[in-house]
């Protein structure tokens, strides 16, 4: 499964948790009584989010000390103890009253609203699973089904979806596969039970005809619809990853139960003929008002991975009989031009991938196909069913001419990704969502490390900013989430699995593992691991297996005495990351370094890979360690001269962060901002900048020291460290959102530094640009417009009003995503209008994407009353995927945008809850977090005002406001410590830019 991790920002300078929670929005609930959905202990759960919000609350410990006393019978305490606590004068009025609630409501409401997703939206994720100690721990064994002796030999599948008639939006199913007890309505398990106790060996045939509903929320066996000359044209698909398999079907819903399968289809008859995993197995037979379709038997493989689209979708492209794989990409009639780019892009990933692995896809099965499929409405970004890959419209379809560089890149990577995981995911499998990086790891890795021989993109070059950098924000948080988690004990806990955690750290370790043993090494040992678990289940010891044999052969790892488990068991078993504390002696030369888990007060320790280069000694090539640190403190063999600066972990091959001893940064930025700058690889100084905004975030690092280092970047004009600014400038804009002094002082001297590279890229392409330079402008004119970059709003207002004028005068593919977001922040309601019309009539889903996000940047309050109330309606002429999308574009379009939000969700109460459904409150958090100190004033009397939000909602409304103000207030205290008044920034700025040399751009 693809996913498209959130690339806005919240206030508190994290990525805003887009996380798309339409699963809950489902109208309708399913009727279908095999549909087995688990919950553990939730009690146990429950005491955990009370200690957490009381510690978080900064209560007295006494109240979380209750916690680990007779919960039930200190339930009737609450009121009385803190009656006695209250009379005690130990706490003042208001807070004697908060903690009684949030007791009361933690211990009497175990099924309240207090969920692990809202929790992790307000805290981050915070939540421990089950511990082992727990008294509920007997539960976790009964969410997991018994794996021992049980050899699911073969499903017989048959679905007949109703459009129309009395059966409209249900479906029939039948399964072969006898006497049933109802649902455990605890754990929604659904038992078959026996006369007899079955002998060894035997086989039990199954028979089930059941029926089920046509869900309208993404997953499961699923209704779409797409228009076609004003007609709706309907279609059922499926999504079924991680554990929706059994809302189309009973069945052993988890990846290590591996079985065949035959699925047979009755489709109305006018529909076009019908897709599975596998080729069809001869003509469909007329069955009354259907076609009957059967396809062949699939190999062995898990039930999440199973597909069938009933459709009127045409083939765009497809192969030619005589190639020896069978491709095809599909499409709605409508986008029949636009598949010409996933065709091509398909066949070279596939052979290139057979080719890296030693093992052609055509050596799976024989009846197996790749057709990839453009789907209307898709929650995830795509899903790699084996042989059928589907995904959200967007993301396949490509219109030379029309879709973006950027968009090239999803669609390229996209693909590479799901193609990657035919072998990882499909033909070898995770054996239970703990091990999730199995499968998504090695895709995400394959989809930087593949893509650049499919077209040239430069995505290997890409990866550290896009994936390492980028989850190092989100482990270090107190996510508590390893890459393999051995407690993952329910569907929320399966959900979680979905984070960047397992995409991006888990492409990153897989990434530093591939650069410890060799490339060839890990090419050969991947490969050894596909062909001895191929059609089975894997965990982590059988790839750590196959990589040890194949170094053993290579004799690639003499020179450590580690081996490949203890070495990636460090990283995939312990959450968070190591920070390298360097220490240089000036007069001895010895470098010391140490490491210890970054923002925690934790003694763990990691199998560190340690490369380093100097002033005098330059090695940035070499990403080979030289050795292995696995202690706390450790000094380098070789000492370096006394006035040299020194950069450890080249190329940003290792997943940790680097923190110098004040004078080596002082000479770092020295070198940076002089003519050792290019010496220094651009990756290593893409890491610097990501490690500088980091440590100052966290008052590791002064603001003072951060500005000196990230000077350089007005001589810069490579992608990496860019890339890296770009990134850091936002969060650190998102962070001062509610001090306009401070903004303005950022925005001035951001601006400076961006000015020379605005100057050279220029606005316009040249001809004979590469990939990465046309992103690059991409990137450039949209963070140059988003600090109020003059030149930039200007060539934005002057690009949207031409295409006002004459709107068949498009603005070039690449300039859209700034000129529409820009020229419309300056335009009126005529030109929101305009966008609205193109948005309503354009054929290019992904263009549609580009204007929709571009309509938040509008300043026109009453139009974006108006796309709320739409994109809210029951009606919405917005997909259900893009909808919280569209709320974030307007939250973050501007600042005023805040009061705006804020003031129609409390008009308009009703309608919001009942759009966005559990996704409200998160929502109402959302834009606390992004007030200032007056706005939160403003907000508390209107809730006390308020009546029409709940008793839950006032209360995470109110805990929200607290955090808020609280985070507020310690940022104004640092700022006020460290002196850095904003007068005083400017005059160090200042200082700092009249000691700097004319730029000298280089490239
Ligand atoms: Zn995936």
């Amino acid at each position: 499964m693809w996913r498209n991790f959130p690339a806005f920002y919240n206030q508190s300078g994290e990525p805003l948790d887009a996380e798309n929670s339409d699963e809950k929005r489902s109208t309708s609930k399913s009727q279908t009584k095999w549909e087995c959905c688990f919950t553990v202990s939730k009690f146990h759960l429950k005491t955990v989010k009370c200690i957490i919000l009381l510690l978080r609350l900064r209560l007295h410990l006494i109240f979380s000390c209750w916690m680990f006393v007779g919960l039930k019978t200190i339930l009737h305490t609450i009121p009385i103890v803190n009656i006695l606590l209250l009379l005690s004068g130990m706490y003042p009025f208001p807070l004697a009253i908060i903690t009684s609630i949030l007791l009361s409501f933690c211990f009497a409401e175990y099924d309240s609203k207090i969920s692990a997703d809202w929790l992790s939206k307000v805290y981050g994720r915070v939540i421990r699973p089950l511990p082992s100690d727990s008294p509920h721990q007997h539960l976790k064994s009964s969410y997991r089904l018994p794996y021992q002796g049980l050899d699911i030999a073969h499903y017989k599948i048959l679905v007949t979806p109703y459009f129309e008639g009395v059966k409209t939006n249900t479906f029939d199913g039948q399964i072969d596969e006898a006497k049933t007890n109802p649902i455990d309505e605890i754990f929604d398990f659904w038992t078959i039970n026996f006369d007899d106790s079955l002998p060894v060996n035997d086989e039990v045939k199954i028979e089930i005809s059941y029926n089920g509903i046509l869900h309208n929320n993404n997953f499961g066996f699923y209704k779409s619809y797409y228009k076609e000359d004003g007609k709706i044209k309907w279609l059922a698909t499926t999504q079924f990853e991680p554990t929706h398999a059994r809302k189309a079907f009973p069945c052993f819903d988890e990846p290590q139960y591996k079985s065949r399968f035959t699925i047979s289809v009755r489709r109305p008859k006018h529909f076009k003929p019908s897709l599975s995993n596998m080729k069809m197995n001869g003509p469909g037979i007329p069955d009354g008002d259907f076609t009957r379709e059967t396809f062949h038997t699939t190999p062995l493989m898990s039930t999440y991975l199973i597909a069938f689209i009933i459709s009127e979708l045409e083939p765009t492209n497809i192969s030619s009989e005589h190639e020896k794989n069978h491709f095809a990409i599909w499409a709605r009639p409508g986008a029949k031009n636009q598949g010409n780019y996933a065709f091509n892009v398909s066949k070279a990933a596939i052979k290139h991938l057979g080719e890296y692995f030693d093992l052609p896809f055509s050596s799976m099965d024989p009846n197996l196909k790749i057709d990839h499929v453009s789907m209307p409405d898709f929650n995830a970004g795509a899903m790699e069913n084996w042989g059928l890959v589907i995904y959200r419209e967007p993301y396949l379809m490509y219109e030379e001419g029309e879709s973006s560089a950027r968009n090239k890149q999803f669609t390229a990577g996209i693909m590479v990704h799901e193609s990657a995981h035919f072998w990882f995911g499909d033909l070898v499998t995770c054996r239970w969502w703990s091990e999730t990086w199995l499968n998504e790891g090695f895709a995400e890795y394959f989809n930087y490390h593949i893509t650049d021989k499919v077209d040239s993109m430069n995505l290997t070059y890409q990866f550290n900013v896009n994936k390492l950098q980028s989850v190092l924000y989100e482990d270090q948080r107190f996510a508590e989430l390893p890459l393999t988690n051995p407690n993952i004990n329910s569907p929320e806990d399966i959900k979680r699995m979905f984070s960047p955690i397992t995409y991006d750290k888990g492409s990153s370790i897989i990434k530093m593992m591939c650069d410890f043993i060799g490339p060839e090494t890990f090419r050969l040992g991947v490969g050894r691991y596909l062909k001895e678990m191929k059609y089975k289940s894997s965990l982590p010891e059988d790839l750590f297996r196959n990589l040890q044999a194949q170094a053993d052969i290579d004799r690639s790892l003499e020179a450590y005495n580690v081996s490949v488990a203890d070495f990636m068991i460090s990283w995939t078993e312990q959450d968070g990351f190591p920070l390298i504390s360097v220490f240089v002696d000036r007069k001895s030369g010895i470098v010391k370094i140490a490491q210890k888990r970054f923002l925690r007060q934790k003694h763990e320790l990691w199998y560190v890979p340690i490369t380093w280069s100097s002033k005098s000694n330059l090695n940035f090539d070499n990403v080979k360690p030289k050795f292995i640190m696995k202690e706390a403190k450790h000094t380098l063999e070789e000492k370096i001269a006394s006035d040299d600066w020194i950069v450890l972990n080249i190329q940003q091959s290792g997943y940790y962060r680097i923190n110098y001893d004040n004078d080596t940064w002082w000479l770092l930025s020295k070198a940076l901002s002089g003519e050792d700058r290019t010496k220094i690889h651009p990756h290593n100084r893409a890491q610097i900048v990501n490690d500088v905004f980091q440590l100052t975030k966290e008052n590791i690092l002064s603001y003072k020291m951060a500005y000196n280092i990230l000077k350089f970047l007005e001589f810069e004009d490579d992608y990496a460290p860019w890339a890296a600014a770009f990134d850091g400038f936002k969060r650190m804009r998102s962070l001062t959102y509610s001090n306009p002094k401070l903004c303005k002082v950022i925005k001035k001297n951001v601006l400076k530094l961006i000015e020379p590279l605005v100057k050279k890229v220029g606005f316009e392409e040249q001809e004979n640009e590469n990939h990465l330079q046309k992103l690059f402008r991409m990137e450039i004119l949209n963070f140059a417009c988003l600090f109020q970059h003059e030149g930039c709003y200007k060539q934005a207002k002057i690009l949207f009003e031409n295409y006002k004028k004459d709107p068949s005068r498009k603005i070039h593919k690449n300039a859209r995503e700034f000129a529409y977001c820009y020229g419309i922040k300056q335009g009126n309601e005529e030109d929101f209008e305009l966008l609205w019309k193109k948005y309503l009539s354009d054929n290019l889903e992904s263009e549609k994407f580009t204007i929709l996000i571009s309509l938040g940047c509008s300043n026109v309050k009453w139009k974006l009353e108006k796309l709320l109330l739409e994109v809210l309606s029951v009606e919405s002429r917005v997909r259900l995927h893009n909808r919280q999308k569209v709320l974030d574009a307007i939250l973050i379009g501007d600042y005023s945008h805040v009061q705006i939000v804020y003031e129609f969700i409390f008009d308009n109460v009703f309608i919001t809850r009942e759009a966005l459904g559990n996704e409200f409150t998160p929502m109402i958090i959302n834009v606390i977090r992004k007030m200032n100190l007056k706005q939160l004033e403003n907000m508390e009397s209107m809730l006390n005002k308020n009546i029409h939000l709940t008793y839950w909602e006032m209360m995470s409304a109110n805990v929200s406001i607290y955090l808020r103000r609280d985070y507020i207030k310690l940022q104004n205290i640092r700022l006020r410590d460290e002196n850095f008044e904003s007068k005083q920034i400017i005059v160090s700025i200042i200082k700092i830019n009249i000691t700097l040399k004319q730029p000298k751009l280089t490239g």
